[in-house]
């Protein structure tokens, strides 16, 4: 495929005009009728795109709020095909997908020449093409034939999480535009007085003692204007940005084989022009390490340019990447995983972005031996310390990132196609997971085989499109290795395996040790005996699919024998990984008290420790320390002891909550069995439950939770009670809208002193009976939300409750108190004990309310026995930080309709809402008599849970 484009720049209305030729070959053995073209830019014309689709689901409404004129898109097209007009359509569903009906059938080996000028509308910066004021992202930019290999054809609309897929050819493209822009492409720069003017800008960037961060303004653009030409042979796409502003370095670097010099390049701005300079090896870094592990590079540039993106820290193209500068290996990189070996990056995104960060945290490694996605972060200075990591591989601190989300059920498999993936798994998963697998890999291959058969791969590959089954029968054959294990079994499962030390004995001068596994996979494992000082004597791997394997050392001096001693093997229980010998109990290790933190250890038991600091009026303030032996990866056993001390009530206050992981597959993501007693303020509980959550397929999938519990509850104030109770929740949610359903059931079941006479009314005398009760209330809430603008949304939500059995029910159902109930003891209360009794607090302590049953936000103390229903609405208003609020409520018991409105204010992700009550039925005559009566009608509500450190990874997917 030979591409010629022409294209001028329009930088004072942000316009492309081009006119394009394409020479199309049909190197297929079949006979095409049709041909799918790309028009990337109309993914940006408007809502309803796969792209703007997919930025809601990722939780970007940025396009969602553009205006008209800031979205973009191709016009202006005519297809003609070797000069007459060809019948083209544009794809009923992708705008960005247009199908060509060829005039006569292009049979194998057969040649057309398709022409068609276009006019390309620029977006502002919403994904990858765009422009930043006269900063200009130009790729993704001109019509092109999709993909049409031995699995038929490719089309695909354009996507910000989902890369792509392109046919390899020749370009030849010149470029208009004023003067004085500076440009980095894809391609050899043809005119010689723009590589002299390049030269000259070098040495003037070179001479720069200090730039000017501050100083980011456009200069006025050159009246006259010049016409750059490249040309570049063996590249599937062309992709150039622009800017004035640029400045530019250039180096050169030596392949390790040819001995080939490659010019490199860095265009940056300003902006963080101090970290260019600073990884401005790191260009030459990249293209001379990625050659020497798996080939030299084939072209004679490599350019980094920094600029305006919307989509990730950089995105590679052909011969240019735009970048942030930390990315500029991971980029660079990409020439070889995507550019040379350009495998079909929307359905495999595993085989370019993975295995690129793979070589990428390898290249790294070269200067840091900490240079994973994590432990880069951590290891290089005084917090690594602090965590406790500062002795561990990189893998032991890279590794939790993905195995926290493996822990949780929240995995996903290595090999799902890129749209599959939610926005965090994408990156640790996709990237991460598949770059310390494939360290697994060239661990147990050992690094020489390893580079030796990817080498081939490189060889047999480039300028082709392998695919997942092609890399295994390379490395496969290169190595005389079977590696179904690794490729079937391991990259596309989303359980793990775990393995763990048997038995080790010794007996006439060897050391055998049974090394076991369990789950459903049994993978090579390393096995190594070290000495007293933890250096590796001897070390074997045990061989795939056998689960039970004894291992049998001869060395001399062996104190310990140690499963995974690299912490490559991808388990998430490494505790059960060490024996000592000779030791009275060899297999348990020390418990090391850590602050906060840190990764797991083979070597040591870990109990994490962090302050506890809480207040309620009965207890005063209470000091304490919550001890936990799980924070980012989640164990069988999970375990939070908090224990406290209550300044005033002098006494010991806490919880302890205690989970047990049950396996889960399928639909089931994660099946928890727990406990969680809690001593606070006048009463102490104990709730032991059953809690399943659904498993999140993909970005579109409703959460589901569903929890079983039974609560024993003891107040000072109150009988003691029982109360089986069942709750599901429902939620949905995109950046612009959301859903969420509650349903709860709760059969309360408790013993009461009541007067005689309320149970025979008929009774003379006065007196007492004990009796039973056992009230069940229903409750039904439906919230959803959306955004009328960015950060700014409405909420509606109804409730509905009712009792059944509901004789002297101790639990009624509230339209909105000075306090709360909360009879399951749920949610943090500074002040228990007068809740019941006050509807107006004097005291901060008592004005505290949780949003539940009527959710009223006005205190009106009204309570019903049978039936409850409420609506209410929230509005944030578009200029202040305030939001209106009209809240709704019946009662079966009173001919009346309740309301309550006012302002409210919301702080820390909604943790802390504070109401101010204008009108309602709160106040006598429905407004405040006073301003005192208004002051102390405020109100608010805590909801610690939004903040709660232990369900971070939740809340983040
Ligand atoms: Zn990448």
């Amino acid at each position: 495929m030979n591409y010629k484009i022409e294209v001028t720049l329009d930088d004072v209305n942000h316009i492309l005009s081009a006119t394009e030729q394409i020479e199309y070959v049909n190197h297929s053995p079949e006979t095409l009728t049709f041909l799918y073209f790309h028009l990337w830019p109309n993914a940006y014309q408007d809502r309803n795109t796969a792209f703007a689709k997919q930025q809601l689901f990722n939780n970007e409404d940025k396009f969602y709020f553009a205006k008209e004129e800031s979205r973009g898109s191709i016009s202006g097209l005519d297809f003609k095909i070797n000069g007459q007009n060809v019948k083209w359509e544009l794809d009923a569903k992708n705008p960005d997908i247009a199908k060509l009906t060829l005039n006569q059938p292009l049979v194998p080996g057969g040649r057309i020449t398709i022409s068609t000028p276009f006019q390309v509308k620029l977006p502002d910066s919403f994904s990858r093409l765009g422009h930043v004021g006269q900063s200009y992202q130009i790729s993704q930019w001109y019509p092109k034939p999709a993909v049409f290999d031995q699995k038929g054809w490719h089309p695909m609309p354009y996507l910000d999480q989902g890369e792509f897929y392109s046919e390899f050819g020749s370009f030849d493209v010149r470029i208009t535009l004023p003067a004085n822009y500076t440009v980095g492409a894809t391609g050899v720069l043809q005119n010689e007085r723009e590589q002299t003017r390049m030269d000259s800008l070098a040495r003037v960037t070179a001479a720069i003692k200090e730039f000017n961060t501050e100083d980011l303004a456009f200069p006025a653009s050159a009246k006259a204007t010049k016409t750059l030409h490249y040309k570049q042979d063996r590249i599937h796409d062309f992709a150039w940005f622009a800017d004035k502003r640029f400045h530019v370095l250039k180096n050169e670097v030596v392949l390790p084989y040819s001995k080939r010099p490659v010019t490199t390049w860095l265009l940056f701005t300003n902006r963080v022009a101090d970290q260019w300079i600073g990884r401005a090896h790191e260009i030459n870094d990249a293209v001379y390490a990625y050659s020497l592990w798996l080939g030299d590079y084939p072209y004679s540039q490599a350019t980094a340019v920094d600029a305006a993106l919307s989509a990730g820290a950089g995105m590679e193209y052909p011969m240019v990447t735009v970048t942030e500068p930390e990315a500029i290996i991971h980029e660079v990189g990409h020439n070889w995983f995507y550019g040379i070996l350009a495998s079909n990056e929307r359905k495999h995104p595993w085989l370019d972005e993975g295995i690129n960060s793979y070589y990428e945290f390898r290249t790294k490694a070269l200067r840091n031996k900490y240079a994973g996605m994590v432990s880069s972060e951590v290891n290089t200075n005084a917090f690594g310390k602090f965590l406790g990591v500062d002795d561990l591989p990189p893998a032991a601190i890279d590794n939790p990132a993905y195995l926290s989300a493996v822990s949780c059920g929240l995995d996903q498999p290595v090999t799902a196609p890129a749209t599959q993936f939610r926005t965090l798994n994408y990156g640790t998963i996709v990237y991460l997971k598949t770059a310390q697998l494939f360290q697994y890999l060239e661990k147990y291959l050992g690094t020489a085989r390893f580079d030796s058969a990817m080498h081939t791969y490189y060889r047999q590959w480039q300028f082709k499109h392998p695919y997942p089954e092609d890399l295994q029968a390379v490395l496969e054959k290169s190595t005389g290795e079977k590696l179904g294990w690794f490729f079937k079994d391991l990259l596309p499962s989303t359980t793990l395996p775990d393995a763990h030390l048997q038995t080790v004995t010794s007996s006439g001068g060897s050391t055998q040790a049974i090394v076991r596994q369990t789950g459903k996979l049994a993978l090579p494992v390393q096995v190594a005996a070290l000495d007293a000082a933890g250096k590796t004597l001897e070390s074997h791997w045990t061989k795939p699919g056998e689960k039970e394997q004894t291992v049998t050392f001869t060395a001399s001096g062996i104190d310990r024998i140690v499963v995974d001693p690299e912490y490559v093997f991808p388990e998430l229980d490494r505790r059960d990984n060490q024996s000592r010998l000779g030791a009275l109990f060899p297999k348990s290790e020390p418990i090391r008290l850590q602050p906060f933190l840190s990764a797991d250890r083979i070597d040591q038991k870990q109990l994490f420790v962090a302050p506890s600091l809480g207040y309620n009026t009965f207890d005063g303030f209470q000091l304490g320390a919550a001890f936990y032996n799980s924070f980012l990866t989640e164990h069988k056993l999970n375990y939070v002891v908090m224990p406290m001390y209550g300044f005033k009530s002098s006494r010991l206050t806490g919880l302890a909550d205690v989970k047990f992981r049950i396996p889960a597959q399928g639909f089931l993501r994660k099946v928890e069995l727990g406990v969680l007693g809690q001593r606070f303020a006048n009463f102490h509980s104990i709730a032991p439950s059953l809690t399943i959550h659904n498993r999140l397929h993909n970005p579109t999938t409703a959460r589901q939770q569903l929890t079983l519990a039974w609560h024993y509850v003891q107040d000072d104030f109150l009988p003691d009670f029982h109360a089986p109770h069942l709750a599901y929740q429902l939620s949905t949610q995109n950046a612009v809208a959301g859903t969420q359903v509650n349903l709860d059931v709760t059969h309360f079941r408790y013993t009461t002193s009541v007067p005689t006479f309320i149970v025979t009314p008929n009774t003379p005398e006065e007196g007492f009976q004990e009796v039973d009760f056992s009230p069940t209330r229903f409750r039904l809430s439906l919230e959803n939300w959306f955004k009328y603008r960015p950060e700014k949304e409405i909420r509606v939500r109804g409730f509905v409750g009712f009792m059944a059995d509901n004789d002297y029910s101790r639990s009624p159902y509230y339209l909105g108190l000075a306090g709360s109930p909360d009879y399951l003891k749920q949610t943090p209360f500074f002040n228990r004990t007068e809740m019941f009794t006050t509807s107006q607090g004097s005291s901060a302590a008592i004005r505290q309310t949780d949003r539940q049953d009527g959710g009223f936000r006005n205190g009106v103390p009204v309570m019903s026995q049978e039936w409850l229903a409420a609506l209410n609405l929230t509005a944030d208003l578009p200029v202040t930080s305030f939001a209106v609020y009209l809240d709704l409520g019946r009662v079966q018991e009173q001919d009346k309709l309740f309301y309550g409105t006012g302002l409210q204010l919301s702080f820390f992700r909604n943790a802390l809402q504070v109401y101010f009550p204008v009108a309602g039925s709160n106040y006598a005559s429905d407004l405040p008599k006073n301003f005192k009566d208004f002051r102390n009608s405020i109100r608010y509500s805590l909801n610690l849970q939004r903040l709660n450190p232990f369900r971070l990874l939740d809340e983040l997917q």
